[in-house]
Parts: structure tokens; C-alpha cells; sequence
């Protein structure tokens, strides 16, 4: 087990969070809360919440802060995240990590490490638009960095795999605009109440893998 245990992971998209998070599994029992997993499974099921979140994540754009930090809030009062959780993907903006930090207040609880994955602009469009995503289990391969052993199969599950909508060109570019603008003001948030650390997301996976352990520990 991690000495940290309440953790947010911050960084643009195609940064590896997801994928990292995946490996940390493996060592890990820590619930992982993606927000764009749960955005996106709740949009197949069509429920009242996929239908008020499928057009900004169709076209990259932030889901409102109100309705993601209030699914967030109710996910972390959930009995497994009382010993700890990773966040992957939330906070995204001031205003959610603001009612983020009142969520954890009002259940005596506090984040203890924010990891920031630092990658280059080009290198994680490259990342998005080869990526491909299982449809049953959500673990990402690259047609580039690390292809499926099958084609079109994922190799954990067998599950079929897809190109997330918007991992298309255009959207991919929208969604670093979006984290440039209302994501990336995080990094000076939680560097002035000395919370963040840095990790290399520009290497191979398994290289970055090694540093999140490194701060973890
Ligand atoms: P992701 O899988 O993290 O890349 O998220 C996919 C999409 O879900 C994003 O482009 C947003 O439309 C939406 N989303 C996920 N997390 C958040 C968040 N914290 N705030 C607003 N929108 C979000």
C-alpha cells in the first residue's frame, strides 16, 4: 500500500492517466474514479445524466462544474473510497477543485498529493488520434505505441476496440485548447498549497510507470 492515499491525477489528455492508472491496479486496491468513464458509460445507458453530459463530451468541451463535481462528491461518499482514492480527470477547472476540497471538508478528509503528467503538445496529439479504447473494459492500446496483440481486440478482455468520437483530429486539438484555457491553472493551484508533484508522461509507459511509483511511495 501507497503512504499517499487521497490522489488526484492532473494533465492534459492522452498524458497516460488513464493507462497508469490501469497499471496501478496491479499494486493498488485504491478505487480509481475516471469521470470521462463514468460520462461515457452513462451516455451508452442513455440515463438522465449521459443525455445532459453527451453533447460537451461529443465536442470536448467541459461538462458543467455543478453536475461533475456533484456525481464526484456522491461517488467519494461511497463506502470503498474511505480508505483512499485516485481521481483521474477531476478536478478540471478552479471552481470544481474549490468544491472538491468542501466535499472532502465535510467528510474530515483531505487530498494528500496531487501527480501532475507533463507531456509535449505533439506527442499527445500523436497519442490521441492512434489511440483505440475497449468498449467492454475502457483500457486504451495506440495504434502506434502499443498495439493490440490481435487487431481490433482488446487484449485483456477480449472486448471489441473502437476510436473514442472524440479522439478525432479536430476534437483532440479542441480538448488541449480546453486544458490550456481552464484545466492548466490547476498546476499554480496546487503548487501554492504544496500538494503537487511531477511525473514525465512523455515516456514509455512502463518509464512513467516507475516515476508515479517513485512519488507514491
Ligand atoms: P476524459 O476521458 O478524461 O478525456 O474525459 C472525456 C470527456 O468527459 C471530457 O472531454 C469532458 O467532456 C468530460 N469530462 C470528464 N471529466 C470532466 C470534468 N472533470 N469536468 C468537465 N467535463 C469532464
Amino acid at each position: 500500500m501507497f503512504k499517499m492515499k487521497n490522489l488526484v491525477l492532473l494533465g492534459p489528455p492522452g498524458a497516460g492517466k488513464g493507462t497508469l492508472s490501469a497499471m496501478l491496479r496491479e499494486e493498488s486496491s485504491l478505487p480509481h474514479i475516471s469521470t470521462g468513464d463514468i460520462f461515457r458509460v452513462e451516455i451508452n445507458k442513455g440515463s438522465e445524466l449521459g443525455k445532459k453530459a453527451e453533447e460537451y463530451v461529443n465536442k470536448g468541451q467541459l461538462v458543467p462544474d455543478e453536475i461533475v463535481a456533484e456525481m464526484t462528491g456522491s461517488r467519494l461518499e461511497e463506502k470503498d473510497c474511505a480508505d483512499g482514492f485516485i481521481l483521474d480527470g477531476f478536478p478540471r477547472t478552479v471552481r470544481q477543485a474549490e468544491l472538491l476540497e468542501k466535499e472532502l471538508i465535510k467528510t474530515n478528509r483531505k487530498l494528500d498529493l496531487v501527480i501532475y503528467f507533463k507531456a509535449e503538445k505533439d506527442l499527445l496529439i500523436k497519442r490521441l488520434t492512434a489511440r483505440l479504447t475497449c468498449k467492454s473494459c475502457g483500457i486504451n492500446f495506440n495504434k502506434i505505441f502499443a498495439r493490440p496483440r490481435k487487431e481490433g481486440i482488446c487484449d485483456e478482455c477480449g472486448g471489441e476496440l473502437f476510436q473514442r468520437p472524440d479522439d478525432s483530429y479536430e476534437t483532440a486539438v479542441n480538448r488541449l485548447k480546453v486544458y490550456e484555457e481552464q484545466t492548466s491553472p490547476l498546476i499554480a493551484f496546487y503548487e501554492d498549497k504544496k500538494l503537487l508533484s511531477e511525473i514525465n508522461a512523455g515516456l514509455p509507459k512502463e518509464e512513467s510507470y516507475t516515476a508515479l511509483l517513485k512519488v507514491l511511495k
